[in-house]
């Protein structure tokens, strides 16, 4: 029994949990279990027993880029928000996965040192922040990272340096191979200064507070920018702002937003990004490429 594995080992669980909090489009399905693991041996130790047992599971961080699709999530949750240890040596940060870009961003801004403004405004963990290669401002997670450490499909712990990452626009060999879990990486920093890292990120918070539709709960941009093009331009020339399926809705502020007005299903959101893609394609014949990870 699964409950008594994670009592006999002292591991942090809760069942029929709502993932509504743990998802920024706050889809509100259950999830049979979620686990909170304490630290890199405890996750061994799950992941483990999952897969000998042969029980489903998915790592999520912050939920920010994920859209869950099924009316029940029969397995476990594994949340990496206890592996959040920081460890700054002169310009090179060691960070675990479960660490949240903005607070990172932010604190490490105490030490002088700059690099990840870009990331100030990207809700998500350091672990899948780098799988994806999140971005934004012509800067990304791999202009910075030097090593990242995972547990590979064989639960054994392996580094890779960028040069196997194969780092490209929002995408990694992380990101292509999903049963690499993250959960530490070390960051190369610039010195700078306090008050001008703080005041550039202020400044980009403010860009995007009056260009995107942060009152609603969304999982940033849906779709990626096409090569020399722009997706929310493309959507927007096929008047698509405001169109919905149920309360999922084209933003009306940034058209490469999808926003939950109340009670939507990963399936509304789905079924109104197919809509999308046939429209751009009948108009542009552009494939809108989708930056967002679909849950089944
Ligand atoms: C308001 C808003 C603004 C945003 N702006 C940007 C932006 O400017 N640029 C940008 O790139 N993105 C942006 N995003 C999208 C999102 O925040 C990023 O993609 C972020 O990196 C996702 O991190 P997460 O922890 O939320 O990942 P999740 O959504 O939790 O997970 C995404 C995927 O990564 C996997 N994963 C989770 N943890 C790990 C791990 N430790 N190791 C390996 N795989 C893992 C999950 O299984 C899932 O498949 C935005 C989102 C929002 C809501």
């Amino acid at each position: 029994m699964i409950k008594n594995f994670f009592k006999e080992n002292d591991i942090k669980y809760q069942e029929d949990v709502s993932l509504k909090k743990y998802n920024t489009y706050r889809i509100d399905i259950k999830a049979k279990y979620i686990v909170f693991p304490q630290n890199k041996d405890q996750l061994l130790k799950i992941l483990k027993h999952l897969k000998q047992n042969k029980i489903k599971y998915l790592v999520l961080g912050n939920g920010s880029n994920i859209i869950l699709t099924m009316d029940y999530y029969d397995g476990v949750i594994i949340k990496l928000d206890n592996l959040n240890n920081i460890n700054i040596q002169g310009q090179e940060i060691e960070v675990e996965a479960g660490c949240f870009l903005p607070q990172l961003a932010k604190q490490i801004s105490d030490y002088n040192l700059s690099g990840l403004e870009f990331a100030s405004g990207i809700p998500g963990q350091i672990g899948a922040s780098i799988a994806m290669n999140a971005g934004a401002y012509n800067k990304d997670m791999a202009s910075i990272v030097t090593s990242v450490t995972v547990i590979n499909p064989h639960l054994q712990e392996q580094t890779f340096f960028p040069k196997d990452l194969k780092f490209k626009y929002r995408s990694s060999f992380l990101k292509e191979n999903e049963d690499y879990i993250v959960i530490k990486a070390t960051l190369k920093l610039e010195k700078g200064n306090k008050e001008e890292i703080i005041s550039l990120m202020q400044d980009r918070q403010k860009r995007r507070l009056a260009s995107q539709p942060l009152e609603y709960p969304n999982s940033g941009s849906v779709f990626r920018n096409p090569p020399d093009n722009y997706a929310g331009f493309l959507i927007e020339n096929c008047h698509l702002k405001n169109y919905h399926i149920n309360d999922a809705y084209i933003s009306d502020k940034h058209a490469n937003f999808i926003i939950n007005k109340g009670k939507a299903t990963g399936k509304d959101i789905v079924n109104l990004i197919t809509y999308i893609q046939k429209k751009v394609k009948e108009k542009y014949n552009i494939e809108l490429i989708l930056e967002q990870k679909i849950i089944k």
